[in-house]
């Protein structure tokens, strides 16, 4: 594909939805709320849609994923909810990702970047989501992909992309 003006409130909003609905297919059961909170007027960001689709269809999958786990060890009370937000932050259009699963434990985290790091059993995951993600944000885009924050009450990452390519 090729970079074209893309609205990033519709890509999140389908995504979301897209990665709710497989996890659905395979678990009739399962229902989680979804909370969507888009900056009207987002501008516009270049890039391949289907690229900044498929990190956002990886950061959906593994949210959906920890608050699965999470209703699975601990059902009693528990409401399920992933969250997406968007926002212009000066020059960067922010996407945030946000759950409230199983966390990601602190001595995880320097790792959930590296290529095969995953905490799934063999098959349910390759551990390169996160991977292949944070090449296309930072060398496709010359963004920013992080992990915001994480706790016992689950996760957050963060996209940040420039709104204008810079020259060169
Ligand atoms: P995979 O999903 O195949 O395991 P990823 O690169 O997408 O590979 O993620 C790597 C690891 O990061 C996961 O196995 C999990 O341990 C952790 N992780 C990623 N996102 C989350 C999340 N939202 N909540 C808890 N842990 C997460
Ligand atoms: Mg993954």
């Amino acid at each position: 594909g090729q970079p074209a003006l893309t609205n990033l409130n519709a890509l999140a909003d389908e995504y979301l939805k897209l990665s709710y609905h497989g996890l659905r297919a395979a678990h009739k059961d399962f229902n989680a709320q979804l909370i969507v909170d888009l900056q009207p007027d987002l501008p516009s960001v270049a890039v391949v849609p289907q690229e900044v689709g498929r990190v956002l269809l990886n950061l959906f999958n593994n949210a959906f994923h920890a608050v699965r786990e999470r209703q699975l060890l601990s059902p009693a009370g528990y409401q399920p909810a992933v969250t997406v937000q968007t926002r212009q932050v000066a020059d960067q259009v922010e996407i945030r990702v946000s759950d409230n699963g199983t966390g990601v434990p602190s001595e995880a985290a320097q790792k959930i970047f590296q290529p095969f790091f995953t905490t799934k059993p063999t098959g349910q995951g390759t551990g390169l989501g996160l991977s292949i993600s944070y090449d296309i944000i930072t060398k496709g885009y010359g963004g920013v992909l992080s992990l915001d924050s994480t706790s016992a009450s689950g996760t957050t990452f963060v996209i940040q992309l420039p709104i204008r390519q810079r020259p060169g």
